[in-house]
């Protein structure tokens, strides 16, 4: 027997009302705020990735899901491990940044070889929102304001705490990366194995190292607070501001860089107590740079553009939630109220079964608020069976002696009472819900 592949999740009935109606919240909340929607494919060029998202990061060094096409020579393609760099792509190939700039959210699956546990999956799903124009610190307190309602929606809000950084801009985290490493090297054997190779390839991830020994190695190292620069220590203590006004709480947590390279000044976390270590739910954070760093041809990666000739950017902020984390935490203290997948069931004798599918018909058309459903034409008894097994409240039986005294057969499923109705009473019915 073939079975799907591992971290590769069914998404199965008994779960899929509740996939809906998260999405349907979320969704509501965002047109509230006037975001758009956007549809973006699942395959990427391996490039858009690779450059967008760093080579020093976890996704590009050992995530991503990557195969040649058949073309020749081959086009190397990736699954996309996210949605930004998919979305600054589309944004720039369809013109979209001319104008009244976008604000847009995306969902769908997500794709990382990682290794899976709770909360941590090869497929997993994100939704993700990108507002692309505005380099004040509004859009980023109005980022972090649309999450702050979302949990709100979910009843979440008092189990999610907000977790803030400023990273700064490139030159100010290139003079701190240097201290860090400068303060670091001499210590490097007190370091843990993944911190002792990021010193090199990706020194501020050392940070957020889950090592206790390299965690109290850094309690005497350099603080990037102290190298940002004015403008940089006032956007962010502007958003501080907004989110103080907002009646929004939040932690500053200076060890909180983000795994991902395009990330510029403030970054954010929403996490839980509720999921163990996978405790973070929703990420973000603004990316100024990024739009500029895929305009441009040249494919050396942004750091190294210090020095070339600058282009234009368009300032953008944004975050990303992951949907299982955000089901297990609905699932541990606020669950969605239980639906039945229906509310009227139709049993029909298999003699006059046209009858009761036309009956069912005009119903639906009707009532357009009900689940209505019908079985098979098998035998009455067969069918009873599945009118008890559905969850309906009434079930409708329609058999030849009903349709001569132009009358339907209800039964209460709740009672087990049966009584004789006009064929329009289901139809005129008001409160039935
Ligand atoms: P982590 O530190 O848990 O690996 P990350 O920094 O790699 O997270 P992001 O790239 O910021 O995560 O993705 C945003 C959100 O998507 C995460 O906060 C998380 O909720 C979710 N997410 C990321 N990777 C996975 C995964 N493999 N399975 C399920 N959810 C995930
Ligand atoms: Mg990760």
């Amino acid at each position: 027997m073939i079975k799907a592949i591992k971290g590769f999740n069914d998404i199965l009935p008994n779960q899929s009302a509740q996939w809906l109606q998260l999405e349907k919240v979320l969704a509501e909340v965002m047109s509230r705020y006037g975001y758009q929607h956007i549809r973006l494919p699942i395959v990427e060029q391996t490039d858009l990735f690779a450059r967008a998202i760093g080579g020093a990061t976890d996704i590009v060094e050992k995530e991503m899901y990557s195969f040649a096409d058949k073309s020749d020579p081959p086009t190397p393609l990736t699954l996309r491990p996210e949605g930004t760099a998919g979305a600054v792509r589309a944004v720039i190939e369809h013109n979209l940044l001319r104008g009244d700039t976008p604000k847009l959210w995306y969902i769908g699956p997500m794709f990382r070889y990682e290794r899976p546990q709770k909360g941590r999956y090869r497929q997993f799903h994100q939704l993700g929102v990108e507002s692309f124009g505005s380099a004040l610190p509004d859009a980023d307190a109005e980022l972090i304001a649309m999450t702050h309602l979302m949990w709100q929606a979910l009843g979440l809000k008092d189990e999610m705490s907000l977790q803030l950084n400023s990273l700064g801009e490139i030159d100010e985290r290139h003079a701190y990366r240097d201290a860090l490493v400068a303060y670091l090297t001499d210590k490097q054997h007190l370091l843990d194995e993944d911190s002792k190779r990021r010193l090199t390839t990706n020194p501020l991830r050392i940070l957020d190292s889950k090592e206790a020994s390299t965690q109290a190695l850094l309690v005497d190292a350099p603080k990037l607070a102290d190298f940002l620069g004015e403008e940089s220590m006032a956007h962010f203590e502007q958003v501080q501001a907004y989110l103080d006004g907002l009646g929004i709480d939040y932690q500053i947590n200076p060890h909180l860089v983000r795994g991902l390279d395009y990330y510029n000044k403030t970054v954010f976390e929403w996490v839980t107590d509720k999921l163990g270590s996978q405790a973070t739910v929703c990420a973000g954070g603004r990316y100024d740079g990024l739009v500029g760093q895929l305009k441009s041809t040249d494919s050396r990666n942004h750091d190294s553009q210090a020095n070339s000739k600058p282009i234009q950017s368009e300032p953008a902020v944004g975050f990303a939630m992951g949907l299982e984390r955000l089901l297990l935490l609905i699932e541990a203290v606020a669950p969605f109220a239980e639906t039945a997948a229906c509310d009227v069931f139709i049993v029909t004798h298999p003699e006059v079964y046209s009858s009761g599918m036309i009956y069912a018909q005009n119903l639906r058309y009707q009532r357009p608020d009900l689940r209505i459903k019908m079985a098979s034409a098998t035998s009455l008894k067969a069918q009873m069976k599945k009118a008890d097994k559905s969850g309906a409240r009434l079930t409708v039986i329609i058999a030849q002696q009903e349709l001569d005294e132009q009358k339907i057969s209800i039964k209460n499923m709740q009672t087990g009472e049966q009584t004789s109705m006009n064929q329009n009473w289901l139809a005129d019915i008001e409160n039935f819900k």
